[in-house]
């Protein structure tokens, strides 16, 4: 049998979905229980007291009953605050819907994030404040892989131990190799230096100290490629935002470029 306990907590809602014929199911990614399944009854009712509190990407602070099996349920909620840019901006969304949902995929239901609640909440600040959400997801990419069982060294060569020089990465050795043991790995990922900087960099970096950054467009896309063979060959989550901010490459410029203009007016 589970417990059941009232609890005041903090926490961003992540997405909600129609439930019976006037209540919602509101996931949220809480401080305390991680991510968590919410009833909320009468919640499709027009006028309902709490429906600023449940929208996606909604932070607030929420009175409730906590059910360590099962649902939740919401009673009171203060401190009402949503992720406007994020809210507005269909780019920005998608980055933050993926970084959600790695943390989602990650930790699971019901299971505490620990200092992972204050990095994502700060990931989630930095793109609302208009910090490039693709390298901020990027950084929660490279940072999150240990808890899908890839752990690669980005430290120093997995051979020799070399740290200075020219490295390129290998999937099969799970890191770095200096220029004398790439001929270990014939598959070796080929990255440019640029890359391999910032990867390093990203793997090291502390994400609540995280202040803007400038990537040229190039390197940006150089980086989204490795990610995408790392978290394709050997994590395996299948998240609908990324699909998303997949296609995305495909849209012509000006679309992205409108999106963007739209959040710096704000
Ligand atoms: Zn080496």
């Amino acid at each position: 049998m589970g417990t059941t306990k009232m609890a005041e907590f903090s926490g961003v809602v992540v997405y909600r979905r129609d439930y019976r014929e006037r209540d919602m199911l509101v996931k949220i990614l809480t401080d305390h229980y991680g991510f968590k399944m919410f009833f909320v009854r009468g919640a499709r009712k027009r006028g309902f007291k709490l429906a600023a509190a449940i929208l996606p990407f909604t932070s607030a602070t929420f009175i409730g009953t906590i059910n360590d099996s099962g649902l939740s349920f919401i009673s009171a909620v203060k401190e009402v605050n949503q992720f406007q840019a994020i809210c507005n901006d269909i780019v920005l969304n998608a980055y933050a819907s993926y970084v959600l949902g790695l943390g989602e995929a990650a930790f699971g239901d019901a299971v505490p994030l620990n200092s992972w609640y204050a990095k994502l909440v700060h990931v989630l600040k930095a793109i609302d404040n208009g910090i490039d959400a693709a390298i901020l997801t990027n950084i929660v990419e490279i940072q999150m892989l240990g808890f899908f069982g890839v752990k690669p060294n980005l430290v120093n060569c997995v051979v020799c131990a070399e740290s200075q020089g020219t490295f390129d990465f290998s999937q099969s050795l799970g890191g770095l190799l200096c220029q004398k043991h790439w001929h270990v790995d014939p598959l070796r990922m080929h990255l440019n230096r640029r890359t391999i900087f910032f990867l390093r960099k990203f793997s090291a970096v502390d994400i609540l100290k995280i202040g803007n950054i400038k990537i040229k467009d190039d390197t940006k896309k150089d980086l989204r490629a490795a990610l995408d063979q790392i978290y394709n060959n050997e994590v395996g989550v299948n998240i609908k935002a990324k699909h998303f901010i997949d296609e995305m490459k495909t849209w012509p410029k000006e679309i992205l470029r409108n999106s963007q203009d739209t959040q710096t007016k704000d």
